[in-house]
């Protein structure tokens, strides 16, 4: 006799690596240690057809099923419109695709659950058609839900065209205090139209049964019993569960090589790794001479400046190849600093190079994926936020975890110098105080990372209590 099918969670992934690869990372855990089967779906990408080709491969080798849905056509839309039009469209006209996916799949297994991103909250009325638990991913951390917990709470009863602000300064559980200037994009201003997009996206969350939430306790303590808490107590959102860290090694080999025999070379703990999308041309100049400026060694990623505003790895083949970031760097930046600094275009194994014993800090953006990938490795960080909701993210990091110094722009329109980068990057290294203290916090934060994932700990046992209730939820709904 052979044993019965494993309930099947589906996860749908919405287009960019920094959600794929998480989710990925998660539907390996379940399979691997909760006694589920599942399938990662992702949608098709019309102009990048490979972007995530290894990461799928990967996924596979590990016992996760993976299916790509059909693609649909988007070419009705304006040339213009932005790239979350662009995604939220693509995921709406793909639902038909995945209902057909899910029956397909229902009718081999018990399903489980279904689990979108937060980008694909519109997926979730599917698991009311078809009576599974809707659990959604976030590839964020838990203070940016509770700034949407806000948003969606301060316009309860609001109506579109009346959506009301939020106040100038929002107390979040943890001991977050956040001003309006670090509100991520979109949460600043209720007259904008976005703001209108977000408080639906929002009301439209309660509609899961769980949050499943890429963080862990220690990094966002105290924070995480009472926003489950007070989210059940009050309905506005279903319960979080801290689930993470989801980190995941890149399976995409391109560059890996030249990066990591140049790191093999450079002393252990000295070497300043750099990585996020530049701004703008002014910025990319003051972030090589303050790196210059500091005299340490450095390896840097370098992206195309962003002249327009896109913010995602999506539709990364739409820029021409021809273009390369490197000649964007200053004149003679890179004879000068040949001795001890690199630069890579475009990409680096970001996992292996912040676990490799040389690297020793990283400038980063502060997105939540690179964030939780240089915690895993003990990497202290210097927080640059950009756009989304990485200045939420630099304020957690600096103000409350302590792993990250973030500089401060002293010139009025915000620039943040050279001066503030060599400072702050010196002060990383080789502080004294502040310095010291960021270091020592982030290998005890590694610590707690690994033991957060670890059987019997906490997000480890999250994961198990989650799996359970759906396991037994699968069985009960087949013996009727
Ligand atoms: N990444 C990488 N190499 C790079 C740049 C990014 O491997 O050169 C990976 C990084 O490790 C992370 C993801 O891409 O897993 C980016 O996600 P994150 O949330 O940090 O940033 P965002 O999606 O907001 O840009």
């Amino acid at each position: 006799r052979t044993a019965p099918p494993r309930p099947h969670v589906v996860l749908v992934a919405s287009p960019g690596a920094g959600h794929l690869i998480p989710m990925a990372e998660l539907a390996r855990r379940l399979v691997a240690h909760h006694g589920v089967a599942a399938t990662v779906v992702t949608f098709t990408d019309l102009s990048a057809p490979d972007a995530h080709s290894a990461v799928l491969s990967s996924l596979r080798d590990d016992g996760v099923d993976t299916a790509a849905l059909p693609a649909v056509p988007l070419d009705d839309l304006p040339a213009d419109a932005h790239i979350e039009t662009l995604l939220l469209e693509l995921i709406g006209r793909s639902i038909p695709h995945l209902r057909a996916l899910l029956r397909d799949i229902s009718s081999a297994a018990p399903l489980a659950a279904l689990v979108p991103d937060f980008f694909g909250s519109m997926v979730l009325p599917l698991a009311a058609e078809l009576g599974v638990p809707a659990y959604l991913f976030f590839p964020i951390n838990l203070t940016s839900i509770s700034l949407m917990r806000s948003a969606v709470e301060v316009n309860d009863g609001a109506a579109s065209g009346e959506y009301r602000d939020l106040p100038n300064t929002l107390q979040l559980p943890g001991g977050v205090s956040l001003s309006r200037e670090d509100y991520a994009d979109g949460f600043r201003n209720s007259k904008e139209p976005v703001y209108a997009h977000i408080i639906e996206e929002g009301r439209r969350y309660r509609a899961a049964a769980g949050f499943l939430v890429n963080t862990f306790d220690e990094i966002e303590p105290s924070y995480v019993e009472k926003l489950t808490k007070q989210a059940a107590d009050q309905g506005t959102f279903p319960p979080a569960y801290p689930v993470g860290p989801c980190v995941r090694p890149s399976s995409d080999e391109d560059g890996a090589l030249a990066c990591l025999d140049w790191l093999d070379r450079q002393p252990a703990g000295s070497v300043v790794y750099v990585s996020f999308r530049e701004r703008g041309l002014v910025h990319t100049a003051e972030l090589a001479a303050g790196l210059e400026d500091s005299g340490h060694r450095f390896l840097w990623v370098v992206r195309m400046p962003s002249l327009d505003g896109e913010n995602s790895d999506w539709g990364k083949s739409h820029r021409r190849a021809e273009d390369d970031p490197l000649a964007w760097l200053p004149e003679g930046f890179l004879e000068r600093t040949s001795g001890h600094g690199l630069a890579v275009a475009a990409w680096a194994p970001q996992v292996r190079v912040l676990s490799h014993p040389a690297t020793a800090a990283f400038v980063s953006h502060c997105g939540w994926n690179s964030t939780l990938e240089s915690v895993a490795a003990g990497v202290p960080m210097v927080a640059w936020p950009l756009y989304a909701e990485q200045r939420v993210n630099a304020v957690v990091l600096s103000q409350n975890v302590g792993v990250a110094l973030r500089p401060r722009a002293t010139r009025a329109d915000g620039l943040i110098t050279r001066k503030e980068i060599t400072a702050a990057v010196r002060e990383l290294m080789d502080g004294e105080e502040k310095g010291r203290a960021v270091r020592r916090r982030a290998e005890d934060l590694q610590e707690a990372a690994a033991r957060a994932g670890a059987p019997g700990g906490s997000s480890w046992q999250m994961l198990e209590e989650v799996a359970g209730k759906w396991k037994a939820a699968a069985l009960g709904r087949q013996k009727q």
